[in-house]
């Protein structure tokens, strides 16, 4: 039996914060909307991610939305970095305050949106043998949520229970008297391997890259600076948004070169012992843009890491020396280091000795085979662009996503991408989106988006697209600000580079969320600068 096809106003895809958030806008307009996740519930990122000491890494009371002043109120945070569970509970919150789950189906994966110019609308089918026709199409899919394929060889031959980080059984894990391998050491390896080696009964740790990571100091919040926060919270948010990567920070007002190496020692502790992800970065002016300002970052590192861990030959496989520090995603840790001085957990280099195959007993290098009974794999994902690509999506002509970012994504703004008409993207690529609070950029982006639909129907447009011409401009200045940068240095997620055959792009915004919406706003303010509506200019439709 078939299945009517509904008209609404608008299709979300994800019902992670990005989706959430536009869903409550949309109503708020008056707009019909569906909104499909393959998850059972809301939360995104946080109901997946659910591994043994998962934790947001930028500080709870910043990492929550700002769009509701009772909301801010009302929730009560524990701690300075909230855990996964704690962060799902609030996500959980807001879904029942808002009375979210009413127009969202989950468990349904959308597996194709194509563009019918003739009516159009975008049509929207799912794996629940639905379709949904929809005037706006808004893909919140996530930055960080089509998990890496495991390209390694074997893989499926292991005998025992194997784990991934980024979908973690509901029912947790129990590793009590087993001998685990933890395959990946970005920041889901950091935070689960300390957590796992506690409960195993040994853990081999095989490292092809190590990160740089500091410690998290996390803490429980006191009464007294939750008060505090909430009382100046408004001023807060607004700092927030008009910040480098979301999160306020004293700005640096001198290069690393221009300060003593006492100094320089004395700021860098200091970030350390603040524990924060950008405290470090942030210490001076050029950590991001000169290396030898990058290296006096990295080498502090690098002595902290062999102040901690014992043995020597350990510590220098610990220590990252191929990239400039920040390059690739920083972590922030509790215990990471010192994990390694416990008798129960080994070290293996793959740089030395690289994995050649996983047999049915465990994992083989070049040098031996390491006999374990369950393997955790935190390889990451196919960052910015796969949750996208991984669908059916056609646009103007019937051109399809996957072959218009065939040689790396391109899009205006991080939010439209020419081609593909009345389709946003909440924190695109070549948008802020993952160098900063991912909080920030997701209200930004969906406030902008709520606007520019609102305009659109204030001024009677029923289609726009970006131009070719703006998303080259775009295009062009995003690559331009990472080259003036040393991220492109790194083989890093941000530039594809973890993904094999992955084209090497840069693929966020360097400006900074503050600079970025200004930039927004500025184009909003032009009448849309850089789009075409119904067939005219934005601007002089407008
Ligand atoms: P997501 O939370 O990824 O939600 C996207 C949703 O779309 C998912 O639920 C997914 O199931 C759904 N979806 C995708 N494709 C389809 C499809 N075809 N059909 C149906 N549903 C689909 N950011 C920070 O700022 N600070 C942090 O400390 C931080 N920690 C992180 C820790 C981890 C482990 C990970 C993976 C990411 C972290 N991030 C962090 C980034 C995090 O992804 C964002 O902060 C934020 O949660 C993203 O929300 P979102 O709604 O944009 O996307
Ligand atoms: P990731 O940073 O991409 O790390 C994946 C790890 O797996 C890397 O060490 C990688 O090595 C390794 N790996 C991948 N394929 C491999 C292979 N075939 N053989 C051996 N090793 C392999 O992924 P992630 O740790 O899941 O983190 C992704 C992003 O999510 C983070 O950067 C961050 O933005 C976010 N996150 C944040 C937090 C937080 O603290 N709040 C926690 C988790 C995730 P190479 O480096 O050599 O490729």
């Amino acid at each position: 039996m078939s299945i009517e096809t509904q008209i609404v106003d608008a299709v979300i895809v994800g019902a992670g914060f990005g989706g959430m958030y536009q869903l409550h806008r949309f109503r708020n307009m008056g707009l019909t909307t569906r909104v499909f996740d393959k998850a059972s519930d809301v939360g995104g990122t946080w109901y997946w991610n659910r591994y043994p000491g998962a934790r947001c890494d930028v500080e709870s009371m910043a990492y929550s939305y700002s769009f509701s002043p009772e909301l801010e109120q009302e929730w009560q945070w524990t701690e300075k970095y909230p855990t996964q569970p704690e962060i799902l509970r609030y996500a959980q919150h807001v879904a029942d305050r808002f009375d979210l789950r009413r127009d969202i189906t989950f468990d349904t994966k959308v597996l194709s949106a194509h563009w019918d110019e003739g009516v159009g609308r975008w049509r929207v089918k799912t794996d629940g043998g639905e379709t949904v026709e929809a005037q706006f199409l808004i893909m919140a899919t996530g930055c960080l949520s089509a998990p890496k394929e495991i390209d390694i060889d074997g893989a499926a031959s292991f005998r025992g229970p194997t784990y991934a980080t980024h979908s973690w059984p509901h029912e947790g894990v129990d590793f009590s008297g087993q001998r685990v391998a933890v395959i990946g050491t970005g920041s889901s390896g950091i935070q689960t391997i300390p957590e796992v080696a506690k409960q195993a009964a040994s853990m081999v740790v095989f490292q092809r890259t190590p990160n740089y990571s500091m410690p998290a100091q996390n803490r429980p919040l006191d009464p007294d600076e939750i008060a505090a926060m909430k009382a100046k919270y408004r001023d807060f948010r607004k700092a927030q948004r008009e910040s480098g990567f979301g999160v306020p920070v004293p700005q640096p007002t001198m290069p690393a070169g221009m300060d003593t190496a006492d100094g320089r020692q004395q700021k860098f502790q200091a970030g350390w012992d603040e524990g924060s992800l950008v405290a470090i970065l942030t210490s001076y002016t050029d950590t991001l843009t000169n290396a030898t300002a990058n290296n006096y970052a990295q080498e502090f590192i690098r002595d902290k890491i062999r102040d901690i861990v014992d043995d020597p030959q350990t510590a220098e496989d610990l220590c990252p020396k191929t990239y400039p520090m920040g390059t690739k995603r920083p972590c922030l840790d509790t215990n990471y280091y010192a994990t390694f001085n416990r008798d129960d957990v080994e070290l293996v280099n793959l740089r030395r000795t690289p994995i050649e195959c996983i047999t049915d007993k465990g994992v083989k290098t070049t040098d031996a085979e390491y006999e374990v009974d369950t393997i955790v794999y935190a390889t990451g994902f196919d960052a910015m662009t796969g949750a996208l690509t991984r669908i059916d999506i056609r646009g103007k002509d019937g051109q399809s996503l996957r072959d218009v970012w065939a040689d790396g994504p391109v899009s205006y703004l991080g939010l439209s991408i020419s081609g593909f008409p009345n389709l946003f993207t909440v924190t695109g690529p070549s948008s802020p989106s993952v160098l900063s609070n991912m909080m920030v950029s997701i209200e930004q982006h969906v406030d902008w988006i709520s606007d520019c639909i609102q305009w659109m129907n204030d001024q009677g447009h029923t289609v726009l697209e970006a131009t070719p011409e703006a998303q080259e401009e775009w295009r062009a200045h995003v690559e331009v600000q990472g080259n003036l940068t040393l991220y492109p240095q790194a083989d890093s997620w941000y530039m594809g580079a973890n993904v094999p055959g992955k084209p090497r792009v840069f693929m966020a915004y360097i400006g900074g969320v503050g600079v970025y919406r200004v930039v927004c706003d500025s184009i909003a303010a032009q009448g849309y600068y850089g789009y075409v509506t119904d067939g005219a200019s934005a601007m002089a439709a407008k």
